[in-house]
């Protein structure tokens, strides 16, 4: 069994400890077993914490039986620790204490969710990217508002947070959060008149440590919902990276701030706009093209540059009612072309055969249509078209 030095006391930054075990494993890394450890494991959807011991990057904490295993990088040494050693663990501080005030941040959300509307926190992902809670009852957007207020209020007024093994006497007197069915002691981690839970993890010893708390975002899931949160430094760093946004964003639509949102949905309609002028242009363009060509020609080869699909076949239906043969379009892109072939008495199938004979077109379709792409000169195009 390892000490968990970090249940005690979730300030300890660095400790001596024991090597009990050390071997090697994959890709020049070392599982290190030590007597005591600050590092916390990955365990209840939290993911390890980082550091170093003796200088050597820890790169995984895990937790089986009691048994803390650290997973050490130490590229080019046969061995990393030998039993016996004593060893100095030091913690990445930053990364833990953002851990414990998101931890933290869940615990108030879980309790206010559990207090307001009874429904019990289900799942729980806390990595470096993000940070989750599932509940199993739904949460309209305006009461995840009022949930978020709730929440900092506590935050700000400075809410103790305790944490301690009571009674078996005391436990059955206590009406307190679980994810599971647990046995042995039980540790139970309170926030003064907020929230009662039973976890191994550390926490901020007050709520106004957790700095500050957002909710991201809320979907459905299993029938519930998800939330996802940031605190502290993250929520922090996420709305700075927010405001960056807003400000180019004001700089681009040459708009104040508050206006961007307005100044963008009028981009889109001008943009829909002009794309409905484009359309009806090149329809038009392509028209005239058509209407020039000899109404005596059986088949007819027309060129056109980066124009919609649907004018093109519209276009194609048209000539095959006056022109018996082929009545076929290229249309220019960037890679060569993309083309339709219609006709009313002709095989579209033999001129397809031929277009990937000569020029390696992929294409297909029926008889009376084909549709493909090739590149090809518009030279050697019309070389095939008699
Ligand atoms: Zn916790």
């Amino acid at each position: 069994m390892t000490v968990k030095l970090y249940d005690k006391d979730a300030y300890l930054t660095n400790c001596k400890a024991k090597v009990l075990s050390c071997t090697s494993a994959e890709n020049h890394s070392f599982l290190v077993v030590l007597d005591q450890t600050v590092f916390f494991p990955e365990e209840g959807g939290q993911t390890p914490d980082k550091g170093t011991i003796n200088g050597l990057e820890v790169i995984d904490v895990q937790i089986k039986d009691d048994v803390i295993t650290h997973t050490v990088k130490a590229d080019g040494e046969a061995v990393a620790f030998r039993e016996g050693d004593t060893v100095s663990c030091e913690l990445n501080w930053d990364h833990r204490f953002s851990n414990m005030q998101q931890h933290t941040g869940e615990h108030i959300i879980s309790g206010i969710v559990y207090k307001r509307f009874g429904y019990d926190n289900v799942g729980f992902h806390l990595s470096d990217s993000i940070v989750t809670m599932d509940y199993n009852g739904p949460i309209s957007a305006e009461d995840l508002s009022k949930i978020e207020e709730e929440a900092n209020r506590y935050i700000f007024e400075g809410r103790v947070i305790t944490t301690g093994y009571p009674s078996k006497e005391e436990l059955d007197a206590l009406n307190y959060r679980s994810k599971k069915e647990l046995s042995g002691s039980i540790r139970i981690v309170e926030i003064k008149d907020v929230d009662i839970c039973a976890c191994c993890a550390p926490h901020v010893k007050n709520t106004t440590e957790v700095g500050l708390l957002k909710i991201l975002d809320a979907t459905t899931y299993k029938g519930g919902i998800r939330i996802s949160i940031l605190c502290g430094m993250r929520a922090l760093y996420h709305y700075r990276e927010c405001l960056n946004r807003c400000i180019s964003i004001s700089q681009l639509t040459s708009r104040p701030q508050e206006d961007i949102v307005s100044a963008v949905e009028q981009q889109k309609e001008v943009q829909g706009q002009l794309q409905q002028q484009i359309f009806s242009l090149q329809q038009t363009l392509l028209k005239k093209e058509a209407d020039l060509v000899n109404p005596k020609e059986e088949d007819v080869l027309l060129f056109t540059e980066n124009t919609d699909t649907n004018i093109i076949r519209y276009q194609i239906n048209a000539l095959t009612l006056s022109h018996p043969g082929y009545c076929a379009i290229f249309n220019k892109n960037e890679a060569g072309y993309n083309f339709i072939v219609g006709s009313k008495e002709k095989d579209c199938n033999e001129l397809a055969s031929i277009l990937r004979d000569k020029f390696h077109a992929k294409c297909g379709g029926k008889s009376n249509m084909i549709q493909g792409s090739l590149s090809a000169s518009s030279e050697d195009i019309k070389s095939i078209f008699p």
